[in-house]
C-alpha cells in the first residue's frame, strides 16, 4: 500500500483513460480539455482554488466543485497496488470514520 499526501488538493484519476472529465454541476456540460489541463497545474495551496467558468451556462466555481466522473479531488490517497477485489463497504465506512470525510474510490490501471 502507498499513501499519497500531496500537501494540496489534487485530482486523482485513472491513468489509462486520458484526461479526467469534469462537468458543470448545474448544466452537465463538460469542461474543455484545455481548461482541465490548465486547472490541474499545481497552485499555491494557501490561495483559493482556481476558478473555471462554464462555457454553456456561464457559472463560475472553484475547480474542485466541478463534478468528476471516475475521479476525485482530495488531499490524501491510499493506493492499493495489485488489488483486484472491490474494497468492502464496511472497510470504506471505517476509512470514512477514520478520516472524518467522505471517501471516493478511483480505479487506476497501469
Ligand atoms: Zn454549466
Amino acid at each position: 500500500m502507498e499513501v499519497r499526501l500531496p500537501g494540496r488538493v489534487e485530482l486523482f484519476f485513472p491513468t489509462d483513460g486520458g484526461l479526467p472529465l469534469l462537468s458543470c454541476p448545474r448544466c452537465k456540460r463538460d469542461l474543455d480539455e484545455e481548461a482541465v489541463v490548465k486547472h490541474l497545474e499545481p497552485h499555491n495551496p494557501f490561495e483559493p482554488a482556481p476558478v473555471a467558468t462554464c462555457a454553456a451556462c456561464g457559472e463560475s466555481r472553484a475547480i474542485e466543485d466541478w463534478t468528476t466522473d471516475g475521479s476525485a479531488f482530495g488531499n490524501l490517497a491510499f493506493v492499493f497496488w495489485n488489488w483486484s477485489s472491490p474494497l468492502r463497504a464496511s472497510f470504506l465506512a471505517e476509512m470514512e470514520e477514520w478520516c472524518g470525510r467522505p471517501v471516493s474510490v478511483v480505479h487506476e490501471h497501469i
